[in-house]
């Protein structure tokens, strides 16, 4: 994956990666990002991508890309809020107007992407709801790129239609889904298989399970640091636990299993299963010899 000259963290280069393996690009993404400017470079690329003329998307070399980076592409609408609108936010007007120039074949690409900015702010709900019929029924290659600090602005309608896609930075985590991460962590090093899965049914609150991953993450790091000789930041008994248990190699094949998991989540794949899944892989990898 080429990615044109942004630099993304690890994580986020991960989920393009994944995406782009695919061969598919979802028609609705919502970038997440603590940063605007990062989620607009993701936008960028991503929009790259779907322009993109080359076998090898996005070459960043073609007219194409070279217009999507550049943000002068003319397939490729970055939605200004309404005029009208003192507060500056989007309108339902323009929602109609949108569905109606949707309809219209590109220009000059073989696709066409809408990117709206600072939807937490500029995307009411209402707003939403007049969008949602377009985002159910897209028209043939027509993208869709929301930008947002944190996901839950939107609606679960509108959630439950897109890939989501978090790029840079910290997110922020529940003081409900630390709990959670921390039980599941807890149970890991448990001998019952018992105590595992039902830590893990925290994961069937859909608004919870990214953030329970992502705690997941930040304690088997932590105890990657303690293995190092550091100082775990949030919880180092938990931290010292998991690493007088666990080898190096165990826990960073942990993470990996984060982030695969992080992947069928976006999928919409069945919980249950995922949970029972995930049950065995984290057992298998922590008892194996
Ligand atoms: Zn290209």
């Amino acid at each position: 994956m080429n990615f044109c000259g942004f630099s993304f963290d690890t994580d986020t280069r991960g989920q393009i990666s994944r995406l782009a393996q695919s061969g598919r690009l979802p028609h609705a993404v919502i970038i997440e990002s603590k940063s605007d400017e990062q989620a607009q470079n993701l936008a960028a690329l991503l929009s790259a991508y779907a322009v993109c003329e080359s076998g090898d998307r996005p070459c960043g070399e073609c007219r194409q890309c070279k217009n999507a980076l550049a943000n002068a592409h003319a397939d490729i609408s970055y939605l200004k809020p309404d005029s009208k609108s003192k507060s500056g936010k989007y309108s339902i007007d323009q929602m109609r107007a949108l569905a109606v120039d949707a309809q219209v074949r590109p220009n000059d690409a073989r696709a066409k992407v809408y990117i709206f900015k600072e939807c937490d702010k500029r995307l009411q709900e209402v707003t939403q709801n007049a969008f949602l019929k377009l985002l159910e029924e897209p028209p043939q290659q027509i993208y869709f790129f929301l930008l947002v600090k944190n996901v839950n602005a939107l609606l679960p309608t509108i959630r439950s239609r897109c890939t989501v896609i978090r790029a840079g930075g910290e997110e922020a985590v529940s003081d409900e889904a630390r709990e959670s991460a921390k039980a599941i962590v807890t149970a890991m090093l448990s001998p019952r298989e018992y105590d595992l899965l039902l830590a893990l049914t925290a994961m069937t609150d859909k608004t919870q399970q990214a953030g329970i991953l992502l705690a997941v993450k930040n304690h088997l790091r932590d105890a990657l640091v303690t293995l190092s000789g550091g100082n775990a930041d949030s919880d180092p008994e938990l931290a010292r636990r998991l690493a007088s248990k666990l080898t190096r190699k165990k826990i960073i094949e942990l993470i990996e299993l984060n982030g695969s998991c992080d992947y069928r989540l976006k999928q919409n794949s069945n919980i249950t299963l995922l949970t029972t899944w995930l049950c065995g892989e984290y057992r298998r990898i922590i008892w194996q010899r």
